[in-house]
């Protein structure tokens, strides 16, 4: 018998990818297409929906051809994509009516801010968990009817459909048979209610959304449809799951405590609640984890603006590094960043501080600090804030945590991840498999097919490369946050005091 392997479909913000994985959890194939970012005005960041169908579509085909993999071959499709992001299109011809609105596209802050006038935040947080801003779906599905012209009667008509990435590619893949988004991605609208689970009326008519728009509401683990894009085969379609819910996902952070953390551009913490949604006093999200076996679970989530992009930071602006990994060797030269901390809030500062008038500041300079105090000073900041989202999640939870599970492009820095594990005095562990995000929605469908069996069998295929564990004593450790917490403090007070 031929093996079979499941195809993991990973619709990103700057690309999309098609990756295999067999029986063991590990990649078999993976094909990569770039598509365009168009940023038709300041703030506004736009995706061409037909150019995102076309490169997953030609990294499917790709991966298949590569590894000479037959159809028959997949046992299922599992999709995993950058949240948020909303199309809408006609749902006769297919076409949609728009650009697709990117998660990063600040133009409905404005509308934003009047419903805050209006004091719908807390009505906000307590249905859908988020805060109310603009990176959410439900004010850009407004922007869209709003301002496409016919597209409202449309709509009240019944003629138009929404749809995050991961519906967009399921209607594109069942042939426009199937009008579905899964609780993880639906969980980022602000129009789904994650303690009833359903779209909530209320808040459909707080922002002028008509109820035919939406698509039905799938588990995230389930066959919801077939893809029937290769003529002649029919593979179902198991498993969905928005790109961090599938990396908590694929770290098998399953159990109450566990918690993940990504550290890319940015970095994209979760911690697993289990089926208590947690209302955060933090400023932390709450969000669905994933829906399997008839169990709904929750998350905490948090993010840092500004992670892996100080370095680059380092590399394109202070030229001080040619590449990105340089910055390891360099702030090994020296012991420690004899007292410098960088606070990089370029873009402000996230959780648990959320001002959006912070900026980035370097304190602790003396004639001796020089560029290796500078770059580890940099590099220490993404554990810092990465820290401070932890010890969030922790008392918003009131759960000990007894390690941090790691992937991202910057968690092949061992110094910084050693630091983090300091920091957090905590076992911080790297998998074998860092490309979680696509192994966890491979796993979501693999288990609704019977490929793999159960969490358990999933748990035995999840191996660690390395495991740092925290070296560093208490008044050390100590001071270290300390001097952070005087750091930030100042930072704020440094923006605060803006006329
Ligand atoms: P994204 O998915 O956000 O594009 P990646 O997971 O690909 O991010 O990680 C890229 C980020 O990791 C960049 O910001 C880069 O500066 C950082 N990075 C890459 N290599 C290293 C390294 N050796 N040390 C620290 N940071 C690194």
């Amino acid at each position: 018998m031929q093996p079979t392997f499941i195809l993991a479909l990973d619709q990103g913000t700057t690309s999309s990818r098609s990756i295999l994985f067999d029986k063991t959890g590990s990649i078999v194939g993976l094909a990569q297409k770039e598509f365009k970012q168009h940023y038709p005005q300041p703030g506004w960041v736009e995706h061409d929906a037909h150019e995102i169908w076309e490169t997953q579509l030609g990294t499917l085909v790709e991966v298949l051809a590569k590894g000479k993999i037959q159809p028959q071959q997949i046992a299922a499709v599992g999709i995993t994509n950058q949240r948020e992001t909303t199309v809408i299109w006609d749902r006769a011809t297919g076409e949609p009516i728009a650009p697709a609105i990117v998660w990063q596209d600040r133009r409905t802050a404005e509308l934003c801010d009047t419903i805050r006038s209006q004091g719908k935040a807390p009505l906000l947080q307590e249905k859908t968990g988020l805060i109310l801003d603009a990176y959410f779906s439900a004010t850009k599905i407004k922007w869209l009817l709003d301002h496409t012209p016919g597209a409202r009667e449309k709509a009240n008509k019944g003629e138009l459909a929404f749809g995050t990435m991961d519906c967009w590619l399921i209607w594109k893949l069942s042939n426009g048979n199937v009008h579905a988004t899964d609780v993880t991605n639906a969980s980022r609208t602000l129009l789904y209610n994650i303690h009833q689970l359903e779209w909530d009326k209320e808040l459909l008519e707080l922002f002028d959304i008509p109820a035919s728009l939406l698509p039905a509401v799938v588990a995230s683990s389930g066959v919801l449809g077939n893809c029937e894009v290769i003529p002649g085969h029919s593979i179902p379609i198991a498993g969905v799951a928005g790109d961090q819910q599938a990396a908590l996902f694929g770290q098998l952070c399953v159990d109450p405590g566990m918690v993940k953390n990504t550290y890319g551009t940015g970095c994209f913490m979760l911690m697993n609640t289990g089926e208590k949604a947690i209302h955060s006093t933090n400023n932390l999200l709450t969000t669905i984890a994933w829906q399997l076996d008839g169990k709904t679970e929750y998350a905490l989530e948090g993010s840092v603006f500004i992670g892996g992009a100080v370095v680059q930071w380092l590399r394109d602006q202070l030229k001080v590094i040619h590449s990105a990994p340089d910055i390891e060797k360099l702030a090994s030269s020296v012991p420690d960043s004899q007292g410098v901390y960088i606070v990089p809030a370029f873009a402000g500062l996230g959780a648990p501080y959320w001002n959006a008038y912070a900026r980035g500041t370097i304190f602790g300079l003396t004639r001796g600090s020089n560029q290796a105090h500078i770059a580890r000073a940099a590099l220490e900041s993404i554990a810092y804030q990465s820290a401070d989202l932890l010890r969030a999640m922790q008392a918003d939870a009131s759960i000990p945590i007894l390690e941090l599970r790691v992937d991202g492009g910057a968690t092949v820095n061992d110094l910084l991840m050693q630091f983090q594990s300091d920091l957090l005095d905590c076992h911080v562990v790297r998998p074998i498999v860092t490309e979680t995000t696509a192994l966890g929605a491979a796993y979501l469908a693999g288990l609704a097919v019977g490929y793999w069996q159960n969490k358990e069998e999933l748990r035995s295929l999840w191996k660690s490369d390395q495991v740092f564990k925290p070296t560093i004593d208490i008044a050390k450790r100590n001071s270290l946050v300390q001097g952070w917490q005087r750091a930030v403090k100042a930072s704020i007070v440094w923006a605060n005091d803006h006329t």
